[in-house]
C-alpha cells in the first residue's frame, strides 16, 4: 500500500470523531458520540471503511462490520487478476484458461460478468473489463517507470497495438447454466479494476440494508456508498478531491450527499511520468492511450457498481457524449472537472 493510501487510512479514522468523511470529502457531525467506525487494510488494494451515524449499539454495529468485511474479503478473492486462491476459481483462474477450458465458477461472478458485459453496452464500449491485455501493458510500464522515473518510457506502440485486437467483449463466454465462464480468444484477459469495487460496495450496502441499516457510510478506497441519511435529515457534506494539487485547496467544490453513491475517476491518483508529461491509469480503448478529456469525473446515483463503472467510461468520452449517456438513466448527476481546471455538473448537483 502506498504513502497516499494510508494517510487516507489515518483520515479514514479521524473520519469518524471530527471532521471527514472520506479522504474524499469533509462531514461537519461534529464529535457525535454515537460515531462508530471500523476501517479495514484488505481488500482490493486499497483502504475502506464502515461508518455507523445511527447510534447502534458496539455489538449491532460489530456484527455489522463483521458481516461487510466478510463480504468485501470475497469480491476481493473473486475479483483478483494477480493471486488464485484455494478452494476457489476467481478472475486469475478464468484468465490462465483463456483459450484453454471454460471454468466453472461462483455464481456471484457470473452476475458480475453479466453486469459487466451490460456495462459495456451501455458505455458504448468505454468501460471493457475485456481490455487486460492493453491494461497490463500500461499498469507493466507505470510500475516500471515510478520505481525507476529516469528509465520509464510508454508501452511499446506496436505490442498496444497487438493487445488491442484482443479486446472482444463477445468473447466473454458464460455458461449460466453451468456457471461457467470462457474466454474465447486465447490472448485475451479479464482486468476488472473499473468497475469491481463499486460493484462489491453495493453488494455490501444491500447486505446492510437487509439487515435493516440505515444512516451509515460505506467508503472503499473513495468509492462512497451513503445508506440514508445522517440523524436530523442532513447529507453528508463531501469534498470532491481538486485534481490541481499545486492550488493548496484540497477541495474543488462540495456537495451534500444522503442516500447515494458518489465515486470519482481521476488523473491525478495512479500516474507516471514520461519526458515531463503525466500518463494515469484510466485508458481510453479508442486512442489505446490515458484519457485526454477530463482531470476527473464524478458520479452521483444510488447504485455504487453503476457509479463506478460510469466514472470511468464518462471520463474516456467528451462531455456532449457523456451528458447524453447519463441523461438517457434516470437519477443520474455528474460533475465533471476539465484540465483547465474548469467545473462542469448535471443540473441536479446542488453545489455548497
Ligand atoms: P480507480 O481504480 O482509481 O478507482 P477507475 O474506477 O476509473 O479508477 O478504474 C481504473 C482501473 O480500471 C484501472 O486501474 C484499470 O485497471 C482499469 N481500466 C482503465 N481503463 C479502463 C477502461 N477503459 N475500461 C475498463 N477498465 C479500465
Ligand atoms: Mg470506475
Amino acid at each position: 500500500m502506498n504513502i497516499r493510501k494510508i494517510i487516507c487510512a489515518v483520515l479514514l479514522v479521524f473520519a469518524v470523531f471530527g471532521s471527514l468523511v472520506s479522504c474524499q470529502g469533509e462531514n461537519p457531525v461534529g464529535e457525535n458520540p454515537k460515531t462508530k467506525a471500523r476501517s479495514f487494510y484488505d481488500f482490493f488494494d486499497t483502504v475502506s471503511a464502515i461508518m455507523s451515524y445511527k447510534g447502534d449499539s458496539e455489538a449491532e454495529f460489530s456484527a455489522n462490520a463483521d458481516a461487510v468485511g466478510a463480504l468485501l474479503g470475497e469480491y476481493h478473492k473473486l475479483f483478483d487478476i494477480y493471486h488464485e486462491y484455494s478452494g476457489i476459481n476467481n478472475i486469475r483462474t478464468v484468465n490462465k484458461n483463456a483459450g484453454i477450458a471454460p471454468v466453472e465458477v461462483d455464481p456471484r461472478l457470473i452476475d458480475f460478468l453479466v453486469y459487466a458485459k451490460d456495462v459495456y453496452t451501455l458505455t458504448e464500449g468505454k468501460t471493457n473489463i475485456a481490455m487486460g491485455s492493453v491494461l497490463r501493458l500500461w499498469h507493466d510500464a507505470r510500475e516500471y517507470g515510478m520505481e525507476n522515473p529516469d528509465k520509464a518510457t510508454l508501452p511499446d506502440s506496436a505490442a498496444l497495438s497487438e493487445a488491442k485486437l484482443h479486446t472482444d467483449i463477445d468473447d466473454i463466454i458464460i455458461d449460466r447454466e453451468n456457471s461457467t465462464v470462457y474466454l474465447a480468444d486465447g490472448k485475451m484477459s479479464l482486468d476488472v479494476g473499473a468497475i469491481g469495487k463499486g460493484y462489491a460496495v453495493e453488494r455490501a450496502a444491500e447486505l446492510l440494508i437487509s439487515r435493516g441499516v440505515s444512516s451509515y457510510v460505506l467508503n472503499v478506497g473513495g468509492n462512497i456508498r451513503a445508506i440514508g441519511e445522517k440523524p436530523g435529515g442532513e447529507g453528508w457534506l463531501t469534498g470532491i478531491t481538486n485534481p490541481d494539487k499545486a492550488s493548496g485547496e484540497s477541495f474543488a467544490c462540495k456537495v451534500r450527499i444522503k442516500n447515494t453513491s458518489l465515486v470519482t475517476s481521476g488523473d491525478y491518483e495512479r500516474y507516471y511520468t514520461v519526458d515531463g508529461v503525466k500518463y494515469h491509469h484510466i485508458i481510453d480503448p479508442v486512442s489505446n492511450m490515458p484519457a485526454a478529456y477530463f482531470s476527473s469525473v464524478s458520479v452521483f446515483t444510488l447504485d455504487s457498481g453503476l457509479a463506478d463503472a460510469l466514472s470511468t467510461a464518462l471520463f474516456c468520452m467528451s462531455y456532449e457524449d457523456g451528458a447524453r449517456i447519463v441523461s438517457a438513466i434516470d437519477g443520474v448527476e455528474v460533475i465533471w472537472i476539465t484540465r483547465s481546471g474548469e467545473i462542469k455538473k448535471t443540473d441536479g448537483i446542488a453545489l455548497e
